[in-house]
């Protein structure tokens, strides 16, 4: 099994079209929606984790292709260094999937890799210089 976390950015026209629902049951990959935005009358941006097959990814991935879905894959990873971080909390503010959260029980940061997109947002944020992006 591969996983893939990919950014789909899709015309207005396909917004009605239930892409995700195709790559689940035509393609056999289990699908994770991180993030959905939609400009109305302009174009979707879909952040999605991808699961499945070698094969039935790149199937599905040249589905979308043939759709007229522009698709870039996110590579980064983030790294916390959780001795140099202060748990000021402004990255939870800024993170958009909440891989960032604070446990107010004891008022520390949280963070699930899992959850985490590579948007970077944190990256610029952090005043102490916690967060890296390892390529
Ligand atoms: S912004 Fe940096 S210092 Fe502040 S909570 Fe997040 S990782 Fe820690
Ligand atoms: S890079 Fe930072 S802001 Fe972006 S999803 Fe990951 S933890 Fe959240």
């Amino acid at each position: 099994m591969k996983k893939k976390r990919v950014v789909l950015t899709f015309p207005h026209g396909l917004l009605d079209k239930p892409i995700t629902y195709h790559l689940i049951k035509d393609y056999d990959l289990i699908v994770n929606i991180l993030k959905a935005a939609v400009t109305p009358k302009e174009q979707g941006l879909l952040v999605l984790e991808i699961e499945g097959k070698e094969q039935n990814l790149n199937s599905g991935i040249n589905y979308l292709k043939s759709n007229g879905v522009k698709i870039d894959l996110l590579k980064e990873d983030i790294k916390w260094d959780k001795d140099k971080c202060t748990h000021c909390t402004a990255c939870v503010t800024v993170c958009p999937t909440e891989a960032f959260t604070l446990d107010r029980a004891v008022m520390r940061l949280e963070f699930d890799k899992n959850k985490c997109i590579g948007c970077g947002l944190c990256v610029t944020l952090c005043p102490y210089r916690a967060i890296e992006i390892v390529f």
